[in-house]
Protein backbone atom coordinates (compact mmCIF):
# COMPACT_ATOMS: atom_id res chain seq x y z
CA UNK A 1 0.00 0.00 0.00
CA UNK A 2 1.38 3.50 -0.62
CA UNK A 3 1.26 5.39 2.52
CA UNK A 4 2.97 8.66 1.37
CA UNK A 5 -0.23 10.03 0.02
CA UNK A 6 -2.21 9.64 3.42
CA UNK A 7 -2.88 11.95 5.96
CA UNK A 8 -1.65 11.77 9.04
CA UNK A 9 -5.90 10.66 10.33
CA UNK A 10 -5.73 8.11 7.92
CA UNK A 11 -2.29 6.71 8.52
CA UNK A 12 -3.06 6.87 12.11
CA UNK A 13 -6.37 5.00 11.76
CA UNK A 14 -4.31 2.78 9.68
CA UNK A 15 -1.56 1.80 12.33
CA UNK A 16 -4.36 1.32 14.67
CA UNK A 17 -6.21 -1.08 11.78
CA UNK A 18 -2.75 -3.00 11.38
CA UNK A 19 -2.55 -2.91 15.63
CA UNK A 20 -5.67 -4.76 15.55
CA UNK A 21 -4.83 -7.51 13.49
CA UNK A 22 -1.51 -8.29 15.05
CA UNK A 23 -3.02 -8.12 18.64
CA UNK A 24 -5.44 -10.64 16.74
CA UNK A 25 -2.34 -12.79 15.04
CA UNK A 26 -0.75 -12.84 18.16
CA UNK A 27 -4.29 -14.13 20.52
CA UNK A 28 -4.19 -17.17 17.67
CA UNK A 29 -0.64 -17.57 18.05
CA UNK A 30 -1.27 -17.87 21.73
CA UNK A 31 -3.63 -20.51 22.02
CA UNK A 32 -2.41 -22.22 18.80
CA UNK A 33 1.39 -22.54 21.23
CA UNK A 34 -0.90 -23.31 23.89
CA UNK A 35 -2.40 -26.23 22.06
CA UNK A 36 0.78 -27.40 20.13
CA UNK A 37 2.86 -26.94 23.09
CA UNK A 38 0.81 -28.19 25.81
CA UNK A 39 3.34 -30.43 27.19
CA UNK A 40 5.23 -29.36 30.22
CA UNK A 41 8.08 -27.23 29.73
CA UNK A 42 7.59 -25.51 26.01
CA UNK A 43 6.97 -21.96 26.43
CA UNK A 44 6.65 -21.21 22.88
CA UNK A 45 7.30 -18.52 20.38
CA UNK A 46 8.93 -14.48 20.88
CA UNK A 47 9.63 -12.20 17.91
CA UNK A 48 12.07 -8.83 18.93
CA UNK A 49 11.77 -6.10 16.97
CA UNK A 50 15.96 -4.39 17.37
CA UNK A 51 14.65 -1.11 15.67
CA UNK A 52 12.08 -0.46 18.16
CA UNK A 53 13.72 -2.90 21.09
CA UNK A 54 10.51 -3.97 21.36
CA UNK A 55 10.23 -8.08 22.27
CA UNK A 56 6.15 -9.78 21.81
CA UNK A 57 6.10 -13.12 23.18
CA UNK A 58 4.02 -15.76 24.60
CA UNK A 59 3.23 -14.82 28.28
CA UNK A 60 4.37 -18.48 29.59
CA UNK A 61 7.81 -17.11 28.72
CA UNK A 62 7.79 -14.34 31.68
CA UNK A 63 4.47 -16.61 33.78
CA UNK A 64 6.40 -19.62 33.77
CA UNK A 65 9.20 -17.40 36.41
CA UNK A 66 6.72 -16.38 38.71
CA UNK A 67 5.28 -12.90 37.31
CA UNK A 68 1.74 -12.58 36.93
CA UNK A 69 0.55 -10.98 32.74
CA UNK A 70 -0.65 -8.18 34.78
CA UNK A 71 3.04 -7.56 35.83
CA UNK A 72 4.96 -7.35 32.77
CA UNK A 73 5.46 -3.54 31.24
CA UNK A 74 3.88 -2.51 28.00
CA UNK A 75 6.95 -1.82 26.22
CA UNK A 76 8.87 -5.30 26.57
CA UNK A 77 12.70 -4.48 25.46
CA UNK A 78 15.40 -7.22 25.03
CA UNK A 79 16.97 -6.22 27.86
CA UNK A 80 13.80 -7.09 30.15
CA UNK A 81 15.12 -10.50 29.52
CA UNK A 82 18.74 -10.67 28.97
CA UNK A 83 18.93 -8.89 32.38
CA UNK A 84 17.73 -11.39 34.42
CA UNK A 85 20.35 -14.49 32.69
CA UNK A 86 21.97 -15.87 35.62
CA UNK A 87 26.07 -14.21 35.35
CA UNK A 88 27.80 -16.95 34.31
CA UNK A 89 25.87 -17.63 31.67
CA UNK A 90 25.35 -13.63 30.39
CA UNK A 91 28.07 -13.54 28.29
CA UNK A 92 27.52 -16.71 26.19
CA UNK A 93 24.19 -15.34 25.73
CA UNK A 94 25.70 -12.83 24.14
CA UNK A 95 28.01 -13.39 21.95
CA UNK A 96 25.70 -16.18 20.58
CA UNK A 97 23.42 -13.12 19.73
CA UNK A 98 25.77 -11.32 18.15
CA UNK A 99 27.30 -13.72 16.41
CA UNK A 100 24.27 -14.13 14.64
CA UNK A 101 23.37 -10.50 14.41
CA UNK A 102 26.82 -9.65 13.38
CA UNK A 103 29.22 -12.57 12.37
CA UNK A 104 27.52 -14.89 10.12
CA UNK A 105 26.18 -17.68 12.41
CA UNK A 106 23.43 -19.08 11.05
CA UNK A 107 21.20 -19.28 14.33
CA UNK A 108 20.93 -17.84 17.66
CA UNK A 109 21.45 -21.07 20.18
CA UNK A 110 21.65 -21.06 23.66
CA UNK A 111 21.11 -22.69 27.29
CA UNK A 112 20.96 -20.47 30.22
CA UNK A 113 19.85 -20.03 33.78
CA UNK A 114 17.26 -16.94 34.19
CA UNK A 115 16.20 -15.32 37.17
CA UNK A 116 12.24 -16.28 38.24
CA UNK A 117 10.50 -13.48 40.60
CA UNK A 118 11.43 -15.53 43.53
CA UNK A 119 15.24 -15.86 43.15
CA UNK A 120 15.76 -19.06 42.00
CA UNK A 121 16.72 -20.13 38.40
CA UNK A 122 15.01 -21.66 35.79
CA UNK A 123 17.36 -23.58 33.14
CA UNK A 124 15.84 -21.71 29.23
CA UNK A 125 16.95 -23.00 25.89
CA UNK A 126 16.27 -20.17 23.25
CA UNK A 127 17.02 -20.48 19.74
CA UNK A 128 15.98 -17.45 16.97
CA UNK A 129 16.75 -16.45 13.97
CA UNK A 130 16.84 -13.30 11.63
CA UNK A 131 14.02 -12.87 9.71
CA UNK A 132 13.86 -9.37 8.42
CA UNK A 133 16.43 -7.39 7.22
CA UNK A 134 16.62 -3.33 6.22
CA UNK A 135 17.49 -1.88 2.78
CA UNK A 136 20.83 -1.84 3.92
CA UNK A 137 21.26 -5.67 4.56
CA UNK A 138 21.05 -5.12 8.68
CA UNK A 139 19.23 -7.40 10.74
CA UNK A 140 15.69 -5.98 11.98
CA UNK A 141 13.55 -8.31 13.22
CA UNK A 142 13.88 -11.85 14.94
CA UNK A 143 11.69 -14.83 15.71
CA UNK A 144 12.79 -17.58 18.16
CA UNK A 145 11.40 -20.52 20.46
CA UNK A 146 12.27 -20.94 23.87
CA UNK A 147 11.86 -23.86 26.09
CA UNK A 148 12.10 -24.19 29.77
CA UNK A 149 14.63 -27.35 29.85
CA UNK A 150 15.00 -27.03 33.71
CA UNK A 151 13.64 -30.55 34.28
CA UNK A 152 15.84 -32.17 31.81
CA UNK A 153 19.18 -29.78 33.35
CA UNK A 154 17.93 -31.48 36.65
CA UNK A 155 17.97 -34.86 35.20
CA UNK A 156 21.54 -34.33 33.42
CA UNK A 157 23.40 -32.68 36.14
CA UNK A 158 21.70 -35.41 38.72
CA UNK A 159 23.17 -38.25 36.21
CA UNK A 160 26.51 -36.13 36.28
CA UNK A 161 26.92 -35.85 39.91
CA UNK A 162 26.24 -39.96 40.31
CA UNK A 163 28.61 -40.82 37.30
CA UNK A 164 30.88 -38.84 39.02
CA UNK A 165 30.47 -40.83 42.45
CA UNK A 166 30.38 -43.73 39.96
CA UNK A 167 33.84 -42.97 39.16
CA UNK A 168 35.37 -42.19 42.58
CA UNK A 169 34.13 -45.24 43.49
CA UNK A 170 35.88 -47.26 40.71
CA UNK A 171 39.34 -46.15 42.79
CA UNK A 172 38.58 -45.22 46.26
CA UNK A 173 38.00 -47.96 49.12
CA UNK A 174 33.86 -47.42 49.74
CA UNK A 175 35.38 -48.63 53.81
CA UNK A 176 38.00 -46.22 54.66
CA UNK A 177 37.43 -43.30 51.69
CA UNK A 178 41.20 -43.88 50.48
CA UNK A 179 42.29 -45.40 47.58
CA UNK A 180 41.77 -48.72 46.21
CA UNK A 181 43.88 -51.76 45.67
CA UNK A 182 43.51 -51.12 41.85
CA UNK A 183 44.81 -47.18 42.06
CA UNK A 184 47.57 -48.48 44.45
CA UNK A 185 48.84 -51.16 41.26
CA UNK A 186 48.23 -48.28 38.45
CA UNK A 187 50.14 -46.14 40.64
CA UNK A 188 52.86 -48.39 41.35
CA UNK A 189 53.25 -49.52 37.77
CA UNK A 190 53.84 -45.81 36.74
CA UNK A 191 56.05 -44.87 39.45
CA UNK A 192 58.11 -47.88 38.75
CA UNK A 193 58.48 -46.65 35.24
CA UNK A 194 59.19 -43.27 36.21
CA UNK A 195 62.34 -44.61 38.87
CA UNK A 196 63.88 -46.95 35.98
CA UNK A 197 63.89 -44.17 33.66
CA UNK A 198 65.11 -41.11 35.83
CA UNK A 199 66.55 -43.43 38.37
CA UNK A 200 65.11 -42.09 41.40
CA UNK A 201 64.30 -44.34 44.55
CA UNK A 202 61.12 -45.76 45.65
CA UNK A 203 60.18 -47.42 48.40
CA UNK A 204 56.78 -48.95 49.25
CA UNK A 205 55.54 -50.46 52.82
CA UNK A 206 52.96 -53.20 53.17
CA UNK A 207 51.37 -52.97 56.70
CA UNK A 208 48.77 -55.54 58.25
CA UNK A 209 46.81 -55.03 61.24
CA UNK A 210 48.47 -57.76 63.91
CA UNK A 211 45.50 -60.61 65.67
CA UNK A 212 42.79 -58.09 63.55
CA UNK A 213 40.51 -61.29 63.59
CA UNK A 214 40.57 -61.29 68.08
CA UNK A 215 39.56 -57.45 67.40
CA UNK A 216 36.26 -58.59 64.99
CA UNK A 217 35.74 -61.77 67.44
CA UNK A 218 35.59 -59.86 70.34
CA UNK A 219 33.86 -56.71 69.51
CA UNK A 220 32.05 -57.53 66.15
CA UNK A 221 32.54 -56.96 62.82
CA UNK A 222 31.26 -53.27 63.14
CA UNK A 223 33.76 -52.42 65.58
CA UNK A 224 36.61 -53.80 63.32
CA UNK A 225 35.16 -51.56 60.50
CA UNK A 226 36.00 -48.50 62.34
CA UNK A 227 39.00 -49.78 63.12
CA UNK A 228 39.93 -49.77 59.39
CA UNK A 229 38.47 -46.21 59.29
CA UNK A 230 40.86 -45.16 61.84
CA UNK A 231 44.13 -46.90 60.58
CA UNK A 232 43.41 -45.49 57.06
CA UNK A 233 43.10 -42.18 58.34
CA UNK A 234 46.16 -42.02 60.62
CA UNK A 235 48.30 -43.49 57.62
CA UNK A 236 47.17 -41.51 54.97
CA UNK A 237 47.82 -38.45 57.94
CA UNK A 238 51.07 -39.35 58.12
CA UNK A 239 52.18 -39.78 54.58
CA UNK A 240 53.56 -36.63 52.22
CA UNK A 241 51.32 -35.42 50.10
CA UNK A 242 53.66 -37.22 47.43
CA UNK A 243 52.98 -40.33 48.58
CA UNK A 244 49.83 -42.75 48.12
CA UNK A 245 48.59 -44.43 50.72
CA UNK A 246 46.10 -47.42 49.93
CA UNK A 247 43.68 -50.37 51.14
CA UNK A 248 45.58 -52.84 49.72
CA UNK A 249 43.20 -55.71 50.77
CA UNK A 250 41.27 -56.95 54.10
CA UNK A 251 42.99 -55.32 56.61
CA UNK A 252 46.15 -54.50 54.51
CA UNK A 253 47.85 -51.28 53.54
CA UNK A 254 50.32 -50.09 51.38
CA UNK A 255 52.10 -46.79 51.11
CA UNK A 256 54.07 -46.01 47.90
CA UNK A 257 56.92 -43.76 48.72
CA UNK A 258 58.04 -41.33 45.96
CA UNK A 259 61.45 -40.66 45.48
CA UNK A 260 61.85 -41.96 48.70
CA UNK A 261 64.89 -44.71 49.49
CA UNK A 262 64.99 -47.86 52.27
CA UNK A 263 66.08 -45.44 55.14
CA UNK A 264 63.57 -42.58 54.89
CA UNK A 265 60.66 -44.95 53.76
CA UNK A 266 61.47 -47.09 57.28
CA UNK A 267 61.40 -44.05 59.06
CA UNK A 268 58.11 -43.09 57.88
CA UNK A 269 56.77 -46.30 58.42
CA UNK A 270 58.07 -46.79 62.02
CA UNK A 271 56.52 -42.87 62.58
CA UNK A 272 53.09 -44.74 61.03
CA UNK A 273 53.66 -47.89 63.27
CA UNK A 274 53.74 -45.31 66.38
CA UNK A 275 51.05 -43.36 65.51
CA UNK A 276 48.67 -46.32 65.32
CA UNK A 277 49.94 -48.18 68.57
CA UNK A 278 49.42 -44.71 70.46
CA UNK A 279 46.41 -43.74 69.23
CA UNK A 280 43.02 -43.77 71.23
CA UNK A 281 41.17 -46.18 69.50
CA UNK A 282 36.85 -46.78 71.19
CA UNK A 283 36.89 -48.52 73.74
CA UNK A 284 40.31 -48.07 74.95
CA UNK A 285 41.53 -50.96 72.47
CA UNK A 286 45.26 -51.33 71.49
CA UNK A 287 45.70 -51.46 67.77
CA UNK A 288 48.89 -51.91 66.31
CA UNK A 289 50.33 -53.39 63.00
CA UNK A 290 53.31 -54.88 61.52
CA UNK A 291 55.09 -53.65 58.27
CA UNK A 292 57.89 -54.74 55.77
CA UNK A 293 59.21 -51.91 53.85
CA UNK A 294 60.89 -52.72 50.73
CA UNK A 295 63.13 -50.35 48.00
CA UNK A 296 62.81 -50.62 44.58
CA UNK A 297 65.59 -52.15 42.57
CA UNK A 298 63.99 -52.90 39.05
CA UNK A 299 62.57 -56.02 39.70
CA UNK A 300 58.82 -57.20 38.20
CA UNK A 301 55.77 -55.91 40.29
CA UNK A 302 55.07 -59.06 41.42
CA UNK A 303 58.41 -59.61 42.55
CA UNK A 304 58.64 -56.18 44.61
CA UNK A 305 55.82 -56.42 46.63
CA UNK A 306 56.14 -60.08 47.36
CA UNK A 307 59.28 -59.01 48.52
CA UNK A 308 57.94 -56.11 51.36
CA UNK A 309 55.38 -58.96 51.63
CA UNK A 310 58.25 -61.15 52.97
CA UNK A 311 59.52 -58.76 55.19
CA UNK A 312 56.03 -58.13 56.59
CA UNK A 313 55.84 -61.63 57.45
CA UNK A 314 59.13 -61.46 59.15
CA UNK A 315 57.72 -58.77 61.64
CA UNK A 316 55.03 -61.07 62.59
CA UNK A 317 56.92 -63.81 63.65
CA UNK A 318 59.60 -61.31 65.35
CA UNK A 319 56.76 -60.84 67.42
CA UNK A 320 54.07 -58.48 65.59
CA UNK A 321 54.18 -54.52 66.22
CA UNK A 322 57.07 -53.79 64.19
CA UNK A 323 58.22 -52.17 61.15
CA UNK A 324 61.24 -54.93 58.89
CA UNK A 325 63.25 -53.53 56.36
CA UNK A 326 66.61 -55.34 56.64
CA UNK A 327 67.35 -56.95 53.72
CA UNK A 328 67.46 -60.69 53.52
P1 LIG B 1 47.90 -61.41 62.08
O1 LIG B 1 48.38 -60.62 63.24
O2 LIG B 1 48.75 -62.59 61.79
O3 LIG B 1 47.77 -60.55 60.88
O4 LIG B 1 46.48 -61.94 62.47
P2 LIG B 1 45.09 -61.45 61.92
O5 LIG B 1 44.05 -61.96 62.84
O6 LIG B 1 45.11 -59.98 61.70
O7 LIG B 1 45.08 -62.11 60.50
P3 LIG B 1 44.03 -62.98 59.72
O8 LIG B 1 44.45 -62.96 58.30
O9 LIG B 1 43.88 -64.35 60.39
O10 LIG B 1 42.67 -62.22 59.88
C1 LIG B 1 42.38 -61.07 59.19
C2 LIG B 1 40.98 -60.72 59.52
O11 LIG B 1 40.60 -59.50 58.94
C3 LIG B 1 40.00 -61.73 59.06
C4 LIG B 1 38.93 -60.94 58.36
O12 LIG B 1 37.64 -61.31 58.76
C5 LIG B 1 39.21 -59.54 58.78
N1 LIG B 1 38.78 -58.58 57.78
C6 LIG B 1 39.19 -58.47 56.51
N2 LIG B 1 38.53 -57.45 55.90
C7 LIG B 1 37.69 -56.92 56.83
C8 LIG B 1 36.73 -55.85 56.81
O13 LIG B 1 36.51 -55.18 55.80
N3 LIG B 1 36.07 -55.57 57.96
C9 LIG B 1 36.29 -56.30 59.09
N4 LIG B 1 35.60 -55.96 60.19
N5 LIG B 1 37.15 -57.31 59.13
C10 LIG B 1 37.85 -57.62 58.02
MG1 LIG C 1 46.20 -60.02 56.64
MG1 LIG D 1 46.40 -59.15 60.27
Amino acid sequence: MDYEHLSCEQLLSRIKDLEALNRQLLDEKEQETKLEYAWTGNLGHWYWNIKSNEVTFNPLKVTTLGYEKSEIPEHVTYQYFTDKIHPDDYQAAMDSMLAHLYDGAEVYEIEYRIQAKDGTYRWYYDRGRITQYDEEGKPVFLAGIVFDITEKKETQMELEHKNRILSEMSYIDGLTSISNHRTLIEHLKAEMVEASRMDKPLSIALFDIDDFKKINDSKGHVFGDQVLVDVATIIRNNTRDADLAGRYGGEEFMVIFSGADLAVASAIAERIRAAIESFGFAEETTVTVSGGVEQFSDQSLSDFIQAADKKLYRAKQNGKNRIDSSPF
